[in-house]
């Protein structure tokens, strides 16, 4: 026994620890833009502009019109486990996407980040976090909202930087989430621009001028993300019960796909990927579609934050409802009477 070495216990450093925790928050480049543009929508920007190189690898910047951060917040923000957005009172009861105080810290241990910000009667100023090392606010020339600028993503933790995969792959699972997240907010405008030359050029979002009308503003939105043809072969769906509302548009029968399924689902406007709210899409369409088809469709779920937890996973695409009966319930009999009705009318349009 007493042959044994004694292992030391060390604390690690607050680098070290960052970059752990980067490793759940950031698992590749499209991890980073969702952090930053959710940051830029809790932010309330109305216009949010992503610009990547190299399928972010090398550089991903994210400009808004949102609420900016005071000079003497720079460091607070670049700081772990500081928020804005909660004071750790009421875990349940949240309405941001972000909360936990993790995704600039992180970013800042395993790549180069700047952010440049101004809010409303501060100067503009900029702070600077490398591989984990902050260097002191300084001044800097922004009119008004935030740049944020990540360049070298994973610089400082070569394997993960082994994990990467191809430009193209990386662009397009950036292309993707930028979409989702688009989706659930129609009255922000988006803008994804390559600026290494590659990847898929350019993609926008406008938001269109304020209807006010929710379906059509949502409509519109979709019809840029999955396009027009869907929007016109669907069906608008909007119920409520005990609390939870489902809303959004479910596809004709007839415009169902084979292989590529465009399932869209969101939980208090954050995109979820969930086994019981797709396995509630699949039985809804039971009677009306065989068993080769895929429904289409972009479903958006609201109720109040206390009942979902979605502090399962860091990254927050899992939710857990306190009781999952209700929104499995609502989704089979909204989605069911709505393709029911369209079916009288069908038929009835045929036999007369
Ligand atoms: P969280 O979003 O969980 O609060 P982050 O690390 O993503 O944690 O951000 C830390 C803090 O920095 C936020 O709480 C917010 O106050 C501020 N912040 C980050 N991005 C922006 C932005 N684009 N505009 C204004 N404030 C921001
Ligand atoms: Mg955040």
């Amino acid at each position: 026994i007493s042959d044994i070495p004694r292992p030391v216990i060390r604390q690690l450093d607050e680098a070290a620890i960052n970059r752990i925790a980067a490793g759940e928050v950031v698992e590749r480049p499209a991890s980073a833009v969702k952090e930053l543009v959710e940051n830029a929508i809790d932010a309330g920007a109305t216009r949010i502009g992503i610009e990547v190189a190299d399928g972010g690898k090398t550089l991903i910047r994210a400009t808004d019109n949102g609420c900016g951060i005071a000079p003497v917040d720079l460091p607070l923000a670049m700081a772990r486990h500081a928020t804005s957005k909660i004071d750790g009172s009421d875990l349940l009861n949240i309405h941001t996407f972000g909360f936990r105080g993790e995704a600039l810290p992180s970013l800042g241990a395993v790549g180069r980040l700047t952010i440049t910000s101004r809010s409303p009667g501060a100067e503009a100023a900029s702070i600077r976090v490398a591989g984990g090392r902050m260097e002191p606010v300084k001044p800097a020339a922004l009119r008004a909202g935030t740049v944020v600028e990540l360049r070298d993503l994973f610089f400082a933790t070569p394997a993960r930087l082994k994990f990467m995969r191809s430009d193209r792959a990386e662009s397009q699972a950036i292309t993707d989430i930028v979409k989702r997240l688009a989706m659930a907010e129609p009255s922000v405008g988006f803008t994804l621009r390559d600026v290494s030359g590659g990847g898929e050029g350019r993609v926008t979002f406008r938001a269109d001028a304020e209807t006010g009308d929710l379906f059509d503003a949502l409509g519109a939105r979709l019809g840029q993300v999955m396009g027009r043809e869907f929007v016109e072969n669907a069906l608008p769906i909007d119920a409520t019960r005990d609390g939870i509302r489902l809303f959004g548009y479910a596809a004709l029968p007839t415009y169902s796909r084979g292989a590529a399924v465009a399932q869209y689902l969101f939980v208090n406007a954050r995109p979820v990927r969930d086994k019981m709210l797709t396995g509630a899409l699949r039985a809804a369409y039971f009677d009306f579609l065989s068993r080769d088809r895929h429904p289409a469709a972009a479903l958006f779920i609201d109720c109040d934050p206390t009942l979902v937890d979605v502090n399962v996973h860091p990254a927050k695409s899992e939710v857990r409802f306190r009781d999952p009966g209700v929104p499995r319930g609502l989704i089979v009999s909204a989605l069911r009477h709505a393709l029911a009705e369209a079916g009288h009318r069908a038929s009835s349009t045929v036999a007369s």
